[in-house]
């Protein structure tokens, strides 16, 4: 599921199982049957009502994945969800857990088992926290791992280590440089692969696979379209939705394509705001590069008592164009290679000028994750990228999971001071 969306419905959660949290408790339909029966109570009260779809998505397919239902696939965030969906599998994935973990405010416990293993405590924190979630047991058991292996290699040996851990097989996708057509087919043939492996785990012929990809790029087109709709919406003076809330929008992004709940969303999501409609005063427009402190609320209570606005965020937009049905793997190595974070650090930052310039952003906000090479390591660049379009960039150093690393105040003084200096 999104992650602090959900906050009000991970409170209840925590409130009735902390106590008792184990791995077997995920194993268990009765705490499937009460998350459920929340998430449709008063308790959970979603900002859009396209929360509603994507939450109750991720709640069955993960409560599927626990019990076993299908045939799990842990993914990577640059994995096409397409493929897993296609072939009657569940994808997985467990960056996403670990941002869950983390708006619940229960990442220390599980980053601290993960260094008690001996990982570095350089590691990106995503990976730490869902490695101590899979050592004591917590995340349910996969059938098959698959990596790609940008944006980092963090998931690549994360995968390998929870391999041997799991005893079950690891894929990884070599995406090639961007920009050569010739090697698209190189691509091209290791998704196939995967697919291969995934249908011999559902069960499926060459026939099943190949229909299964053509309904999921079909929904994934359909839901495209549908998302293009909001971005258009998203670029008009104060569209109603908030970077914020939409930064949670990355695990439909990732998780959802491929699947009805994918259509429906931004199906809904699209309706709502032409519904609401475009209305308030002018504020401070702003971007927002790599993701949030899913576990901290108060960056944003300052941005709002400042007029200001997100009125984009690095991770939540399209890349890449309609698909062929009829060419289900070319089409979905397109799709993967289209990605900004594939490639060189320019293709990233070059890709975020084109986003300031097309919302018209006032500023942006670089939010440096501690440990993410892609992150920190490229902040320079897209820095110097944005003021050549001159736009003024604040960079903030954190962590999005790890609540130790966030230092309040430090962040909270040179947050004001960049907003009094856009005024
Ligand atoms: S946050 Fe950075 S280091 Fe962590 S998985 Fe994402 S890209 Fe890799």
């Amino acid at each position: 599921m999104s992650a602090e969306r959900e906050n009000g419905l991970l409170e209840a959660i925590k409130e009735r199982y902390l106590e008792k949290l184990s791995p077997e408790i995920f194993r268990s339909r009765l705490f499937w049957k009460t998350v459920e029966g929340l998430a449709r109570s008063p308790l959970n009260r979603p900002q859009w009502k396209a929360d509603r779809v994507s939450l109750s998505h991720f709640i069955r397919s993960t409560r599927d994945a626990y019990l076993g239902k299908a045939p799990v696939v842990w993914c990577n965030l640059l994995v096409p969800s397409e493929l897993v969906h296609g072939l009657g599998c569940l994808p997985f994935y467990p960056e996403m857990a670990a941002a869950v973990v983390a708006s619940a405010g229960l990442a220390p416990r599980f980053i601290d088992r993960a260094v008690e293993e001996e990982f570095s405590s350089d590691a990106c924190s995503y990976h730490r926290c869902l490695l101590g979630c899979a050592v004591e047991g917590f995340l349910p058991r996969p059938d098959l791992l698959l990596s790609v292996n940008y944006p980092c290699d963090s998931a690549v040996l994360s995968f390998a280590f929870l391999s041997e851990l799991y005893g079950v097989p690891h894929l990884v996708v070599d995406v090639p440089l961007p920009g050569r057509e010739e090697d698209l087919p190189l691509l091209a043939g290791q998704l196939e692969e995967a697919a291969s492996e995934m249908a011999r785990l559902s069960g499926r012929d060459r026939e099943g696979m190949l229909r299964g990809l053509a309904e999921s790029i079909e929904l994934s087109n359909r839901a495209l379209s549908y998302l293009r709709r909001v971005e258009e919406m998203r670029k008009r003076d104060d569209c109603t939705l908030d970077g914020k809330d939409a930064m949670g929008n990355v695990s439909v992004l990732a998780g959802c394509m491929g699947s009805e709940a994918g259509v429906e969303f931004y199906r809904l999501l699209a309706e709502e705001l032409r519904e609401r409609g475009c209305r308030g005063p002018r504020s401070l427009r702003l971007m927002w590069m790599h993701l949030k402190p899913w576990y901290a609320q108060s960056i944003f209570q300052s941005l709002e008592r400042h007029g200001a606005r997100l009125v984009c965020e690095e991770y939540t937009h399209a890349t890449w164009e309609p698909m062929d049905p009829g060419d289900p793997f070319v089409s979905l190595a397109a799709k993967l290679e289209s990605h900004f974070l594939v490639g060189p650090a320019e293709r990233r930052a070059a890709h975020l000028a084109r986003l300031a310039e097309e919302y018209r952003v006032d500023g942006a906000i670089h939010f440096n994750h501690w440990g993410c090479r892609q992150s920190c390591g490229g902040a320079p660049l897209v820095k110097r990228a944005l003021q050549e379009k001159g736009v003024p960039v604040l960079i903030i150093d954190g962590d999005c999971v790890d609540q130790r690393e966030y230092q309040e105040g430090q962040i909270s003084t040179r947050l004001e001071a960049f907003l009094e200096s856009l005024r």
